[in-house]
């Protein structure tokens, strides 16, 4: 039994994620901004579709939930924290809480830093992490809402997650994350050998996720950051690169 995760490109630069528990045939979206590619991506994958899993509130992460749902009655899942300015939820969940997609369970983890509400979703069947706009390949999200405390701590549970957990995050923002992480840590032989897969990857149009989490652990400057007054300087570098 095991999850599988495929990104379905939507709007400028995010990613919806298609999840499908290989076992029963469950399918879930996450983060459906956009209705059209992601009702294509749903029906070429047989058109069933059990839940939307939202990771924070932002238009670009849950703009098409209504329209989807509309489409294909599901279960809509997000964080209890933010039901005020989320689409309609069915389940609010916190810190912990599983969500099964057929046989499988995904935890909620809290992840605030990017937004104070923002939750990710780890399933150890994957293993895939969902990390909204916390992680991404090579970067984090900006510290919109929440401190550089919250997001070290968000991190640090990121981190602790087995080393060949997916990272399925929500926007292709590798090639210009490289080109910072590159300049903060230019002599990272395992950085300098995962800038050259990304650009091979985006230079043939391929998505360059999900990463795997042991290679951000030795790659990307936010997971490399000991602590968090480096995690601030690290934040406030990247936001005036
Ligand atoms: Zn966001
Ligand atoms: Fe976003």
């Amino acid at each position: 039994m095991t999850i599988t995760a495929q990104p379905v490109p939507i709007l400028n630069d995010n990613y919806a994620w298609l999840l499908k528990d290989t076992e029963t045939g469950a399918t879930a979206i996450v983060d459906p901004a956009e209705g059209p590619p992601i009702i294509a991506a749903i029906e070429a994958a047989g058109g069933r579709l059990d839940m939307i899993l939202l990771t924070h509130h932002h238009g670009d992460h849950v703009a098409a939930t209504d329209e989807v749902r509309a489409r294909f009655p599901c279960t809509v899942v997000g964080a209890a924290a933010d039901a005020h300015r989320l689409p309609k939820l069915d389940i609010a969940v916190r810190e912990g809480d599983t969500v099964a997609l057929g046989n499988a369970r995904g935890r909620v983890i809290d992840t605030p830093g990017h937004t104070n509400g923002q939750i990710n979703f780890f399933f150890p069947e994957g293993p895939v992490l969902l990390s909204g706009d916390t992680l991404f390949s090579l970067g984090c999200g900006r510290l919109i809402e929440g401190t550089a405390a919250d997001m070290f701590g968000s991190l640090a549970k990121l981190k602790a997650l087995p080393g060949d957990t997916l990272v399925c995050c929500g926007h292709e923002y590798t090639e210009s994350n490289a080109r910072f992480a590159l300049a903060v840590d230019p002599d990272n032989a395992a950085l300098r050998a995962r800038v050259a897969e990304v650009r091979a990857q985006r230079a043939a149009g391929k998505p360059s996720v999900p990463s795997r989490m042991a290679d951000e652990c030795q790659t990307n400057p936010f997971l490399l950051a000991p602590d968090i007054a480096s995690l601030a300087d690290v934040r406030g570098k990247k936001d005036k690169f």
